[in-house]
This record gives C-alpha cells, structure tokens and sequence, in this order.
C-alpha cells in the first residue's frame, strides 16, 4: 500500500521523492503524519524529553531598504527623512545590556538593502560591538543583505562573507528566503536577490563552515506544491554541504501575516489555520532528513499552536526574542518571556532547556533584570 510504503521510507529517514513529498502534504492523514514525525523527531534529537528555546535579541541595522516587499511593514525607502534610521552603537549599547540581564547571549542583527551600506560598514559595526561585548554572539544579516552589501562594495559574496566573519560575524540566519521559487519571488519581491543568490551565498556560507538556518514564509500567493518545491531546495542544498560541516542547523517554518501590508492591499490576506501549520511542521520534519532541528514559530502561531507542534515533529521553541518589530508589524502580537516560554514547553510534556545558537545547553540562571 502506497501510504504504507512512504510512512515506512519516511520513517527510516530516506530521501523522498518529489511524488512521494507532493503526497505527504497533499494526501497524508494527518494524525498518522504528525505520529511519524514525531517518532523521526525522537529518533533524531538527542534527548526525546527535552525541547530547547533561547535567549536573544533583535536589534534592526536599518530600515532603509530598497527592495520594497510587498509583505514587509518594516522597511522605508531611502530618503524619507521622517521614518529612515541607522542605528547607532550608542544606541545598541543599552539594548544589549538589558538583552545580558535578561539572560541572553546573541543579537539577532538584520535591517534593510541600504543603497549606501557596503561590507565595511558591517565589518566595522561588528567590530565594534564585538569590541564592548566579546562575549555576545552576532547572528546577523540575511542571504540578500549579504548579496546586496557585497554589490555594493564590489565584492563577491565569498570574500564580503569572509570579510564579515573575520570582522566577528557568528552565523547566518535564514532570514529572506519566503518561498524559494522565483515565480513566487518576483510577484512577492520582485526588487530583492534571487532564488539563485540566496542559494549561493548559502552554500558559500556552508562551504566555509558558517552556521546557518533556513526559514519559509508561506500563506500568501505560493501553491502547495511551491511550499514542498521550497523544502526539497533546501534539503538538496543542506546535501551539497561539505560532511562535517554546519550547514543548516535549523529550519523554522512561519506564517505571512497581512495587517497592512500591499500584498492585502492587492486582494491576499493571511489565512491562519493551526491544523495546516501542524502539517508544515510534520512534512518539514519528514522532507527535511538532513536538518536535524525543527523550529516551531510560536510568535506567528501563537502559544497553544506552538504545543501542539512540539508533538508533529518540533523540537524547538525558538527565542523569546526580545524586540521583534519586522513580523509584529504586520500583525502578530504574541509574546513570551523567559518563565512563559519555559511554562509552555512544560505544559506540553516536555522539559526546557535553554539553549544556544549552535543548540549547545546553556544554564538559566534566571533574569537579573
Ligand atoms: S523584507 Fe527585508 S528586504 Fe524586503 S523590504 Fe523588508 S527589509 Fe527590505
């Protein structure tokens, strides 16, 4: 029996085939989906019983960007004198103590596409934060930031990439990658790198041993079958990853979220549906047999949605993420600290632990705030 053979190949981790991917979103029962995610969830993570979560903190570069998404609240063109910023190192600097007595280890740092920020900008703010606080983790810029900064200095993305880790960048994150369908892109964000360079500056990142994660932000004008299409580019590119390497570390799928944005103005509006996020987290768990953490997007889907993923393949809470202004923008208003998150991860049967970058355990210690 078809159902039987590809719950049996899923099961063993293989590599599945587009069909048999297009059919686990597609037809799959969905209680017997999440259980098999659920096994390959405990099979894969070190110890079943534990879901991690982390202490971190956005910090926005700029919302200076010429890209112009149509999902993005955030962002300002250059020039709108009222709205435009570029954030100060006097102004990191209080943000960044609240951020240590809190508990937190890492900056989450990603802005816009500057027309005038080239990598020695990036090198010389990594620097100097690096400089004040050695011991907080910079996890920054997108793949399209770090495509668009290497062009405008001039530069390849290996060498801006280079630039930027010798300057004290940690890791990528997988900000920027939406659906990687170019259809979809060029309706969605049509000013923005391509599919192709996103997929290049990860793959130079995971050549040179630079811990990345891989995000999808779906619910907006991509079909099914693009949602699956985007899952098995990113497996295949986690392939390409030289053995030993980081790669990807982490895949966190979330929803698009309308309020406001032109894509509602244009007629798309989010549909949130828990069951179908349930799905995503499941088939992510199963398509995605090289990324061993899945990360369930508590800020998009909110708290009890969240749970329930911890139990269709999820491992991961995410962070409490301290100062979050790109989703919330567009209409996603949970929140969580560090006693929630820890709570929540308890009501759904599961011990929390805290976490970092590279899910290596931390100690909490609790809030000094
Ligand atoms: S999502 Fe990022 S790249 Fe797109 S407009 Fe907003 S800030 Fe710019």
């Amino acid at each position: 029996m078809r159902a039987d053979e590809i719950f049996a190949r899923a099961r063993d981790r293989a590599t599945l085939t587009r069909e048999e991917a297009y059919w686990l979103w597609e037809e799959a029962p969905l209680e017997r989906l999440a259980a098999v995610a659920d096994e390959v969830r405990r099979a894969v993570v070190p110890d079943p019983k534990v879901v991690t979560w982390q202490i971190d903190r956005n910090v926005n570069i700029t919302n200076v960007c010429i890209s112009g998404c149509k999902f993005c609240n955030f962002h300002c063109k250059p020039h709108e004198v009222e709205r435009e910023f570029i954030t100060s190192i006097e102004e990191y600097r209080p943000k960044i103590e609240r951020m240590l007595e809190l508990g937190g280890d890492q900056l989450l740092l990603q802005g816009g596409l500057h027309p005038r920020l080239g990598v020695e900008f990036y090198e010389e703010l990594f620097r100097e934060l690096k400089h004040f606080y050695p011991q907080v983790r910079l996890h920054a810029l997108g793949a399209p930031e770090v495509a668009h900064l290497a062009k405008v200095s001039g530069v390849t993305t290996r060498q801006a990439l280079e630039r930027l880790v010798a300057a004290g960048l940690d890791s990528l994150p997988g900000a920027g990658a939406e659906i990687l369908v170019e259809r979809v892109r060029k309706s969605i964000s049509p000013a923005k790198p391509s599919v192709e360079q996103w997929l290049e500056v990860m793959h130079e990142a995971h050549l040179m041993n630079l811990p990345t994660s891989a995000t999808m932000m779906y619910g907006h004008i991509e079909t099914p079958r693009e949602r699956i299409d985007h899952l098995l580019t990113i497996r295949d590119l986690q392939a390409r990853c030289p053995e030993g390497n980081w790669g990807f570390v982490a895949f966190i799928p979330w929803i698009f979220r309308s309020t406001g944005t032109r894509l509602e103005r244009e007629g798309v509006e989010s549909h949130f549906s828990p069951l179908e996020y349930v799905r995503v987290i499941a088939v992510s768990r199963l398509i995605l047999n090289n990324i061993r953490n899945i990360q369930s997007s508590w800020l998009t889907v909110g708290k009890p949605t969240a749970q329930l993923t911890l139990h269709s393949g999820s491992n991961d809470m995410g962070s409490i993420m301290i100062e979050e202004n790109v989703v919330s923008s567009a209409g996603a208003h949970n929140s969580f600290d560090a006693e929630g998150i820890q709570k929540a991860i308890r009501e759904a049967g599961f011990e929390p632990r805290l976490r970092d970058q590279l899910y290596r355990e931390r100690v909490y210690s609790g809030s000094k705030a």
